[in-house]
């Protein structure tokens, strides 16, 4: 949906994910500090990322606006985003949840099963292979990634639940929460997403 977005506003996505791995492969001294940590296997400090993030927002492509993907996932987060982009003169135009029941997302997560040796992605409910377990393009073995198991799905749902979700409250008193039905078609959402912007 960012990217769908993007196009169609000509602005940049701004993904936390990608970022952190660019950061890191940098040989600054936020960039030695981010590698360290992902080297570590350690969770990246609020303070980090938002100066990754401020970081990132200052180049010239974010000049016109951005869509953040990713971050604020923390109220401390978001407060600190709203902080900077004041000093700046700028702010958060909208803030869209897309509403999917937790069942469909543990289903849609935990029924990923990747192909060992093409690395062809099939989906046991909505995409399944043709033979079980075993890959319609090469005839490899199917295999489920370690972060998509269902009970790591259901933890992640829980870091989201306690860490993540309030955040919805927090953009509803500023007036800027959209809320979309997310249980359609990747075309059906993004048209909603556009018109509402
Ligand atoms: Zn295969």
């Amino acid at each position: 949906q960012t990217k769908l977005i993007a196009a169609d506003k000509n602005i940049p996505v701004i993904s936390t994910g990608d970022i952190f791995r660019k950061t890191a492969a940098e040989s600054t001294e936020l960039g030695k500090k981010v590698a360290g940590l992902i080297n570590a296997g350690s969770f990246v400090p609020d303070e980090i990322v938002i100066e990754v993030v401020k970081n990132r927002l200052s180049k010239p492509d974010c000049a016109n606006g951005f869509i953040l993907d990713g971050f604020p996932r923390t109220l401390k987060q978001a407060e600190e985003l709203e902080k900077w982009l004041a000093s700046t003169g700028k702010k958060i135009d909208a803030a869209v949840v897309l509403d999917v029941e937790e069942k469909s997302i543990i289903q849609r997560l935990s029924s990923r099963k990747i192909c060992k040796v093409c690395k062809k992605e099939y989906n046991t409910v909505t995409l399944p292979p043709k033979k079980d377990g075993i890959c319609d393009l090469c005839g490899g073995e199917l295999f489920q990634r370690a972060d998509d198991t269902e009970d790591t799905v259901k933890h992640r749902l829980a870091v989201y639940k306690e860490q993540t979700r309030p955040l919805i409250e927090y953009y509803k008193k500023k007036n800027i929460i959209i809320e979309i039905d997310g249980n359609r078609t990747v075309t059906a959402i993004s048209s909603e997403i556009k018109s509402v912007l």
